[in-house]
């Protein structure tokens, strides 16, 4: 066992600080990575691909680098490794978006994301799993293979970035990249323990996020503290002319918030409990773990009060219109002409190029994502455009309005993440309903273009991990870093340690010490 294996439960901040002291190379650091990998996989499952001598050969130029003193501009997790969703393009490295019909597929570009984690000399360990396109709440939708939650590997991870929280959960890796389109960043990691966020819309680049619903993606970082994510965010933000939803203006000062925020002096912030995201449907051990936090928040000198957001309650079922209506617009360019598999029609049937477009939908697509394509369909189709989509448009409005008069009474809301921990594998597999419900406190967010964030909250009675959520106005995401970081800082001191110190991980067997062989 080699000390450079403890290494991987440390924050990423810790382990940029020890790059910098010299006292571990990148290699080194890639390398204790790649076994934990080993050793994880195959309980967990969290990648679809490792790209381990790749993320060896960044690590190599990095540490060439650190040796020629050539740091000036760095940002401060230069060097540091991280795992990518599936769902943002890689060059080089294939992408599929956990779909068959994008098998074989690998892209001859990055996205922008990619590109600024890789000017920071960041090694990129592999390509995590997800729901199919992103759709889905369990990661049991993507067409290779299910992830597990570290915390019970017969639970689900939450999703769609169910790999990302589970990789960064089970210590395969300290950071990752998700993207948030209704809350797959943040339920995923209210499931596993970690810390997800979705920057403000607009916030972050999405060029080179593979479309789901254009209008509420949003690529975000997964990590095991607020700070992390913050320096993260910082690094992959700002603006970019190729994406044309991208807001021209500087990344907010994030790291330093959260840094603030660790000093747990909230004197004269007015936290918002949001009065519709409560109650009925959630679990009681959920709720408890929030109130508690409210509890933390208050004793830091923050003043709470209850907001009221009529229109929340209206949002899953507008998500539900404008999400698939936009997902069956932005998957209609898988035909089989330009990108991974292509179907001949069968014999006998007619060998058009139409004929191959419908074999090809229909053998690449699985069952969620062609119901998507079916609901967005007739969601826009003449004669329902305005009974549907229109109304679901109006909802949407509604939505950015209650967020606006609730910030006139707060500066930041919160609420639970998920109204439950993670459930059992099929629990949900035959309602979709009860599976889209996991979304109802994320998907507001999503539909304003508002930040919102979800740290650790402690453990249910179950046992298992419970998400608190903080939202923030629209480009003020420094807003709910400072609160989390003081809340994280409050909770950590309580139990003693990060909520991972619970975590039974025999995979670390024999690289951490502290466990067995
Ligand atoms: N679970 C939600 C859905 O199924 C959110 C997905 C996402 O954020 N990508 O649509």
């Amino acid at each position: 066992m080699s000390a450079r294996n403890e290494l991987v439960k440390e924050s990423a901040t810790e382990m940029a600080r020890q790059l910098r002291a010299k006292e571990v190379s990148s290699r080194e650091l890639v390398q204790a990575q790649l076994d934990l990998i080993e050793a994880a996989e195959p309980r967990i499952d969290a990648f679809l691909r490792v790209s381990g001598d790749q993320a060896l050969d960044q690590a190599d130029a990095f540490d060439k680098r650190l040796a020629a003193g050539d740091t000036d501009g760095l940002p401060e997790l230069a060097g540091v490794p991280i795992a990518i969703k599936d769902m943002i393009v890689t060059k080089g490295i294939p992408t599929t978006a956990a779909s068959k019909i994008l098998e074989g597929w690998v892209p001859p570009y990055d996205a922008t994301v990619i590109e600024k984690i890789k000017a920071a000399g960041m090694p990129i360990l592999g390509k995590t799993n997800l729901d199919e396109f992103a759709q889905g709440s369990s990661t049991e939708h993507s067409a290779y293979k299910p992830t597990h939650n570290p915390w019970d590997t017969d639970r689900v991870p939450g999703g769609s970035g169910g790999g990302s929280a589970s990789a960064v959960a089970a210590f395969e890796a300290p950071l990752a990249l998700g993207t948030d389109t209704g809350g797959s960043i943040r339920q995923p990691g209210a499931l596993t323990g970690t810390v997800g966020v979705k920057p403000t819309y607009g916030g972050v680049s999405r060029f080179g996020a593979i479309a789901m619903a254009s209008s509420l993606d949003q690529i975000g970082p997964v990590s095991r503290s607020v700070l992390d994510a913050a320096l993260l965010q910082e690094l992959i933000g700002g603006y970019d002319h190729r994406d044309s939803t991208s807001i021209p203006k500087p990344v907010p000062p994030l790291a330093s918030a959260a840094r603030e925020g660790m000093r747990r002096d909230l004197k004269g912030l007015k936290v918002g409990l949001v009065k519709e995201l409560g109650g009925e449907g959630y679990q009681p051990g959920v709720e408890a773990r929030f109130n508690e936090g409210v509890k933390l928040l208050e004793g830091m000198g923050a003043e709470v009060v209850e907001v009221s957001c009529p229109h929340f309650p209206y949002a899953l079922a507008a998500y539900y219109i404008i999400m698939p209506s936009e997902v069956s617009s932005n998957l209609a360019r898988y035909d089989g002409m330009r990108y991974g598999l292509r179907v001949m029609p069968q014999a006998g049937v007619e060998q058009t190029a139409a004929n191959m477009m419908s074999a090809t939908r229909e053998a690449g697509f699985g069952d969620e994502v062609k119901r998507r394509i079916i609901l967005g369909i007739y969601a826009l189709s003449a004669g329902y455009y305005d009974a549907w989509y229109g109304s679901a448009q109006k909802v949407r409005t509604l939505i950015i309005r209650d967020f606006e008069q609730a910030f006139e009474q707060a500066d930041v809301l919160v609420s639970p993440t998920s109204p439950t921990t993670a459930f059992r594998f099929g629990d949900k597999m035959d309602d979709p309903l009860a599976m889209y419900l996991n979304d109802v406190a994320t998907i507001p967010a999503n539909m304003a273009g508002t930040p919102a964030m979800s740290i650790p909250a402690g453990l249910s009675d179950d046992g298992l991990p419970v998400g608190f959520q903080f939202f923030a106005p629209q480009m003020r995401d420094e807003v709910m870093y400072k609160p989390a970081a003081a809340l994280e800082a409050a909770l950590q001191e309580q139990w003693g340690g990060p909520v991972f110190k619970d975590l039974k991980a025999p995979w670390l067997d024999g690289h951490v010490s502290g466990t067995t062989k």
